[in-house]
């Protein structure tokens, strides 16, 4: 089969042929139609300092993507051959206190397919049956291939109740749009989004937000007074991982308000905990996809409609895959797609 490998650690990824992978008795295989281009994957690609401390190499890397069951080891019992699927990425341990109470999202011993473990940017990828989301009613392919980061907006978006609530959301990179379509759909009264990229604002405003504001030129304080609003944001998602962002966001925030936190800072730094107190807010950190309660979420709200499609800007062929990620890199583009069903 062909696989996108990094086949050494350093820079680049290689297209190459690997063997077809068998089943262990409790995997799946699944012929890859297609998959999405995640952050981590760039980092991996470009071999950072988290790349080279974290992935093993050889290593086929990726694991946002859609495909159908070719094949079941021994031990599976529910996951058919020709079911459509997508792919929970978080491979857990199933032993830890939390994995066992069912609450598999804070398993402390989490690994990641296409991280960890061989992933899904190939024509063929084999991961446990319980990581397979099994697709009942008809998803358009390119949305199923992005439930991962789709489930982390909606993990993100739902984890404070946003029915005739404003929403704050910082960073409009591709989770960031996802979440505001969800905060829309969910019942928000305003749905603000932040970014610096005139582009990426352009999209969120194509999705429906109400103000799509960019801090290089103007606050969030601003906003609020546009909209009419005068005791700040309710509910906010932090999805940048900027310090200015969290900063800004606390500033904003109504008394009591709940922040949810997704954006992965790269260092530490100082915010004002004094205002965290005094106006009690609630900061809670996100991380995954809720296993699989947020799965639910996920196809029931595109049962009732939820739209995605404005979020994903850019297809390619697995051929042209340096070019995808040139794309992803640029940030001029919502979700980037890779089609694995092409020669
Ligand atoms: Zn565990």
């Amino acid at each position: 089969m062909r696989a996108l490998v990094k086949t050494s650690p350093a820079p680049g990824l290689e297209l190459t042929e690997l063997p077809d992978p068998t089943p262990g008795a409790n995997d799946v295989v699944v012929q890859v139609f297609r998959t999405g281009i995640c952050g981590t994957d760039l980092h991996i690609d470009s071999w950072d300092e988290w790349a080279a401390r974290t992935v093993p190499t050889p290593l086929v890397i990726g694991h946002e993507f859609a495909g159908e069951v070719v094949a079941v080891g021994s031990a599976v019992t529910q996951a058919q051959v020709g079911d459509f699927v997508s792919g929970e990425g978080h491979l857990v341990c199933g032993t830890c206190r939390n994995c066992r109470a069912g609450r598999r999202h804070l398993c402390a011993n989490t690994r990641g397919l296409g991280v960890h473990h061989n992933g899904a940017f190939a024509e063929f990828a084999v991961l446990p049956e319980q990581n397979v989301w099994v697709h009942r009613e008809h998803v358009d392919p390119d949305v199923a291939a992005i439930f991962d980061p789709f489930g982390n907006a909606v993990h993100t978006a739902l984890t404070f109740p946003v029915v005739g609530e404003d929403v704050l959301i910082t960073g409009a990179g591709p989770i960031g749009l996802m979440a505001a379509c969800v905060a829309r759909h969910a019942g928000a009264r305003n749905v603000v989004i932040t970014d610096v990229s005139e582009h990426r604002l352009e999209l969120a405003r194509r999705v429906g937000v109400d103000l799509a504001v960019n801090v290089a030129e103007t606050g969030i304080a601003d906003a609020q007074a546009k909209l009419g609003m005068s005791e700040g944001f309710d509910v906010a998602m932090e999805v940048s991982g900027q310090p200015s962002a969290l900063r800004e966001t606390i500033e904003n925030m109504a008394h009591g308000g709940r922040i949810a936190m997704l954006g992965l800072p790269a260092e530490h730094f100082r915010i004002d905990w004094s205002a965290v107190v005094l106006k009690m807010l609630t900061v809670k950190g996100i991380y995954g996809r809720e296993m699989f309660e947020t799965w639910y979420s996920m196809s029931v709200l595109l049962q009732s409609g939820l739209d995605l499609s404005p979020v994903i800007t850019h297809r390619f062929p697995c051929t042209r895959h340096v070019e995808a990620f040139e794309t992803a890199r640029a940030g001029r583009c919502g979700k980037v797609i890779l089609d694995w069903t092409v020669r």
